[in-house]
């Protein structure tokens, strides 16, 4: 049987920050995934340039039932932390907006250097390689895999959420929590395209590719950004942000004009510009073919002399609070991060260790800096 201190299970970004830190400490670490490369996922990010940080990230920016629990580790591992091992190795980067960092070149060059982190460190890095079963052993953990029995001090789950199962995302971490006595809140699909299926299908289908700047809300919760019209429905940041405040019912209000007062606006276009059609003055905010679809949609295009007060108010509601009914979200398999999952009520917020099986810990998901900041915050630890 191998004996080991630390055995990381996942080399995405969490488990590859664990473990080259843990390794650095002196640690010997093996780190584990079931995949044939390591982080995929940083891989596909940020549209393949990986917005690896945000300089603004702050507890209050991560959505959870239980809010106090990422402060103390994001204390610990801030955005300047992060942007040091990038600067240190040269990958070029830039803001793109509201302190989102991007690399220049490819999302390869982050995973590239977590990799080179790790080699330097003595990270034992193990792709192809599957963990079929852990049991809590005298001093730690025995584990059964594809390298034979392992022994291991301690025990970080890497392992990720359920989103994306193409690029190697496993309910295993789910199971593992739970054979150690953990709960499992329900987990759902969160930054995910809505599916639209009612009598909006077939504008979004002929507008795909079109994108507009908004204020999207939902559950009393609201983001300014763009929507982007799609074959199956709605994406975009602001969409994908407002999905993880959604439920199945639930109607999202979309203000299309969020610099300007639609009522004020309209009754202005209507004295300056009498004779212009409606999908005009419209097609100059947004683009033509969407001002023609959604006035088409809506109301009956004329020109704006020839509405009354209490039309031109309608659609100034319409156009200031779009209500849409998503039939759903494109679910796990686009879906940028799982939402609940091991419940960090048992897990202490200082180690990432479970509270209910020492030796063992839970890392990552929900974003990067999370990934950065927990994997970190357990390697201190392990
Ligand atoms: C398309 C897309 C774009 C994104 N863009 C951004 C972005 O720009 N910025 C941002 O902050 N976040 C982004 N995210 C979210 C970000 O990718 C995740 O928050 C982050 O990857 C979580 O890291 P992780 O290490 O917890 O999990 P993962 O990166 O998912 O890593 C988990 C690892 O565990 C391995 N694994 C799973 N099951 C097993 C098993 N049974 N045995 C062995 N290994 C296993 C997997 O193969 C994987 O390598 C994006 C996500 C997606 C899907």
């Amino acid at each position: 049987m191998r004996s080991i201190d630390v055995v990381v299970i996942g080399a995405g970004a969490a488990g590859l920050m664990c473990a080259l830190t843990a390794a650095a400490r002196g640690r010997q670490v093996l780190l584990i995934d079931h995949a044939n490369k390591a982080g995929k996922k940083i891989l596909m990010s940020g549209g393949g340039r990986c917005n690896f940080t945000n300089v603004y990230a702050e507890p209050a920016n991560f959505f959870s039932e239980n809010p106090h629990f990422c402060k103390s580790a994001l204390a610990r591992y801030t955005p300047w932390d992060f942007i040091a091992m990038v600067s240190k190795h040269g990958v070029p980067y830039h803001e793109k907006k509201l302190g989102q960092l991007f690399c220049d070149n490819k999302s390869r060059d982050i995973r590239d250097m977590l990799l080179e982190e790790c080699e330097q460190a003595g990270v034992d890095l193990c792709l192809d390689t599957s963990v079929r079963q852990i049991e809590k052993a005298e001093a730690g953990y025995a584990l059964s895999t594809d390298l034979g029995p392992v022994a291991a001090q301690s025990v970080v789950v890497a392992t990720g959420g359920l989103s994306i199962p193409t690029l190697g995302a496993t309910g295993f971490g789910y199971e593992i929590a739970r054979q150690f006595g953990h709960d499992v809140v329900a987990t759902r699909a969160g930054l995910v395209p809505f599916i639209i299926t009612d009598q909006l299908k077939d504008i979004c289908n002929e507008l795909s590719g079109t994108s507009v700047e908004c204020v999207v809300s939902c559950n009393k919760q609201s983001f300014r950004e763009n929507i982007l019209f799609t074959h199956r429905g709605l994406s975009g940041p602001a969409v994908l942000q407002i999905s993880s405040f959604w439920h199945l019912g639930d109607a999202v209000e979309i203000n299309l004009l969020p610099d300007r007062d639609p009522a004020e606006w309209l009754q202005g276009q209507q004295a300056a510009r009498p004779n212009s059609d409606l999908k005009t003055v419209l097609g100059e905010v947004f683009t033509k073919k969407m001002a023609v679809l959604l006035t088409d949609h809506w109301f009956a295009s004329k020109p704006m002399k020839q509405y009354s007060p209490a039309e031109l108010c309608d659609i100034a509601a319409t156009l200031g609070a779009w209500e849409v009914v998503p039939a759903g979200t494109e679910g796990y398999r686009t879906a940028e991060v799982t939402l609940g999952g091991v419940d960090t009520r048992q897990v202490s917020s200082k180690t990432m260790e479970s509270l209910r099986s020492p030796g063992l810990y839970f890392v990552g998901d929900f974003n990067f800096q999370w990934a950065w900041a927990s994997g970190y915050a357990a390697a201190q630890f392990v």
